[in-house]
């Protein structure tokens, strides 16, 4: 694999830092942490440099900012750099080249959770190659043997294209496109190639495991029995309690993976199951308070800012991802010793309740510890009425819904959160088509 990929090196003509510090090993989980802070420093001066003599975007901005090039010798310099805002990427999808509109290869659309205007990445072919052949196989053993199914979206997103190709050309596996939920990719056309293929690896976003999970039920095929070596969830927050529902169901182990279409893959949980690991080949993470975007303390919880780096002829630097998080550094138990961060959940997609926001993970995690709730709700607000928490849930297998179960659960929750609750109890919550809603306004 290595010879392969110099030989690709040197045809291609990459990035001088990437030759440097990539030709011997693609694996940042094995690189000794001194020699990946090079490379990210040396790697950041170069997409810094690049960005200004290259994009008139990035130019007008760091000399608005009264920032150039040579000010950015150290990743603690990296605060001095302007933000890049969502709304900026809406406005000219193609203002942050560095190169020739031609050499653009890929052309990916943000899913748009937040709305609005979509996000256009472009990617160069180098960029693409560079970022799906460097890999974390100490955090991600995918192994030429496995049969991998990716059960994501691989329309508009870069979701399912990703993994698809991390796997197949950084780990050398087998990979089969059976998407998510697409005209051609039905849930129970998917568990119709599980039962003939039997996959190792799945790929999926929470709610999907759960909607395969009652299309393998009602096909009668034990999903225990398959084996499958590991579910990847990634797309949609979930929290642990979630997370070993989907376990116990599926009778395997389930590992988060944190990304986005704009920057690609950021971070990766290992089996110690503790928050995720930077993903420090591909990119650096700040957390930044949203209102005073002064950069926080590790621990602190803020806004995740991402600069990628191995992006020079997009460069995409400080990006506000709108998404929560912290940063933990304290070292893993699984002895890899890329950093960590923890996530909280979506900047606007926070439940306001008394004065207090609440990421709907957090609050997801004790609705999902009661046995009785389904894999199925939705927190329902009312925003001029945020005094208690309205649940819409199904319930478990074999549960009646009674006026005393619903008061039950209540008092349950109101006791975990410390706010009051209210449970409506429903026999069957639609299935969502794409990512699951689990706030709604009413
Ligand atoms: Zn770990």
């Amino acid at each position: 694999m290595t010879s392969d990929f110099e030989k690709r090196l040197r045809e291609e003509s990459l990035s001088p830092v990437i030759r440097r510090y990539f030709s011997e090993s693609l694996f940042p989980d094995h690189m000794p942490t001194k020699r990946l802070l090079k490379f990210q420093k040396e790697a950041l001066r170069e997409a810094v440099t690049r960005a200004y003599d290259k994009s008139p975007f990035y130019r007008h901005k760091m000399t608005e900012a009264g920032v150039k090039p040579r000010d950015i010798k150290n990743l603690n310099d990296l605060f001095k750099m302007p933000f890049t805002t969502k709304a900026e990427l809406r406005q000219d999808p193609w203002a942050l080249l560095t190169c020739d509109k031609k050499e653009v290869s890929m052309v990916h659309v943000s899913t748009g959770t937040t709305g609005g205007q979509p996000i256009y990445t472009m990617q160069t072919w180098k960029e693409y190659y560079l970022n799906t052949s460097i890999n974390y196989p100490r955090l991600q053993p995918i192994e030429q043997v496995d049969l991998c199914f990716i059960a994501l979206p691989y329309e508009m997103s870069a979701a399912g294209l990703d993994f698809h190709t991390r796997f197949l050309a950084g780990h050398q596996a087998a990979v089969v496109a059976v998407g998510k939920g697409g005209a051609y990719s039905t849930p129970e056309k998917t568990i119709k190639l599980i039962r003939d293929l039997r996959p190792a690896i799945l790929v999926t976003s929470p709610s999907y495991a759960i909607t395969l999970a009652e299309t393998a039920a009602a096909a009668s095929l034990d999903l225990p029995g398959l084996c499958l070596k590991k579910i990847w969830l990634a797309g949609e927050g979930c929290s642990p309690a979630f997370r070993n529902r989907i376990q116990k169901i599926w009778g395997t182990p389930v590992n988060f993976n944190y990304g986005a279409t704009e920057c690609g893959i950021i971070g990766i949980e290992c089996d110690a199951h503790n928050g995720y690991h930077i993903a420090q080949g591909h990119v650096l993470m700040e957390i930044v308070d949203p209102k005073t975007e002064q950069v926080l303390e590790p621990g602190q919880i803020g806004e995740l800012v991402i600069t990628c780096l191995l992006r020079f002829d997009t460069p995409l630097i400080r990006y506000r991802t709108q998404d929560l998080g912290c940063l933990d550094l304290q070292p893993c138990p699984c002895g890899v010793t890329l950093e960590r961060f923890h996530l909280r959940g979506r900047l606007n997609d926070q439940i306001v309740l008394q004065g207090r926001s609440y990421s709907p993970v957090y609050l997801e995690n004790f609705l999902m510890q009661l046995p009785e709730v389904g894999n199925w709700y939705e927190f329902v607000v009312k925003p001029d009425e945020n005094q208690r928490l309205k649940i819409r849930t199904e319930l478990a297998g074999g549960i009646k819904p009674t006026p005393e179960l619903a008061e039950k659960l209540a008092a349950e929750m109101e006791n975990a959160i410390n706010v009051p609750c209210e449970f409506e109890i429903v026999s069957k919550l639609p299935r969502p088509s794409k990512k699951a809603v689990r706030v709604v306004y009413e």
